[in-house]
């Protein structure tokens, strides 16, 4: 597997490390300088799926860039046809809309396919809420934590619910006994947060296909790992290599 992209310049390589969910420790930032400062020529960039770039690398380092990595809890992205950095944005851990744990889901697809040769390059994204952050229906698959609202038996229709919605999909009328959700909906569990009585959420996935298929509420998160495992099985049987 390579993992050194040729410059323009003759001799210079750039390299790719790796985030974990769109996450850097601190002391790898540090190395991550100092990888630079010492085989580049100082100048870090970030990429579009949350790594960061170290270019102006002679062809002569390379393997001393290798070692450096290793040796400082630095993943170097490979080249070509395989899985690209899985990004996520904060997610629930941080967000206050956050709705699933972006970064962790983000983790356990990389640890199930990461480092895998596919037909072609395969992206996939993880935005903790509908609210899609990461654009993640930019990727071939894309994972949106979604909340499905139940109303329990003690609601009083006070209507609080529905004046926070964003996109007036609940109707409340108390004189009528009435509440309904309608399609609109797009499961944000803002109304979840405001009730005074017994809404609950239930916390799923919306997930995106790049050929535009759309599960619109996936339970349980073991099921997600399935329907990825199956989709890039599928991948990997019907592309053209
Ligand atoms: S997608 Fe949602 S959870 Fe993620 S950063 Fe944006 S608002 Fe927060
Ligand atoms: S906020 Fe709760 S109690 Fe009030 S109408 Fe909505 S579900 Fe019922
Ligand atoms: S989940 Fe969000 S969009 Fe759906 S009814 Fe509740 S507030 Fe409205």
């Amino acid at each position: 597997m390579k993992y050194f992209s040729k410059q323009r310049q003759e001799n210079f390589f750039n390299v790719r490390i790796k985030s974990s969910g769109g996450e850097f420790s601190a002391a790898q930032l540090g190395a991550i300088q100092t990888l630079a400062e010492t085989f580049g020529n100082g100048k870090i960039r970030l990429t579009s799926r949350q790594e960061i770039s170290v270019p102006f690398i002679e062809e002569k380092n390379l393997a001393n860039v290798e070692n450096f990595c290793a040796a400082h809890d630095l993943e170097i992205c490979p080249l070509g046809a395989t899985l690209k950095t899985v990004t996520a944005c904060q997610g629930s851990e941080i967000c206050r809309s956050g709705i699933i744990d972006a970064p962790k889901i983000a983790r356990e697809i990389e640890r199930r396919h990461g480092g895998k040769i596919f037909p072609t390059k395969f992206l996939i994204g993880v935005s903790g809420c509908p609210n899609n952050c990461m654009k993640v229906d930019a990727n071939d698959i894309g994972i949106v934590g979604a909340v499905k609202p139940i109303r329990g038996d003690s609601c009083n229709f006070c209507g609080a619910c529905a004046k926070v919605c964003p996109v007036n999909a609940l109707t409340v009328d108390r004189e009528k006994n009435l509440w309904a959700i309608d399609e609109n909906c797009r499961q944000c569990g803002r109304c979840v947060k405001v009730c005074p009585k017994d809404l609950r959420g239930e916390v799923g996935y919306k997930i995106f296909f790049r050929n535009d298929k759309i599960f619109p509420f996936v339970r349980g998160e073991e099921t997600l790992y399935e329907i990825i495992d199956t989709a890039l099985k599928n991948f990997c049987h019907t592309s053209k290599t």
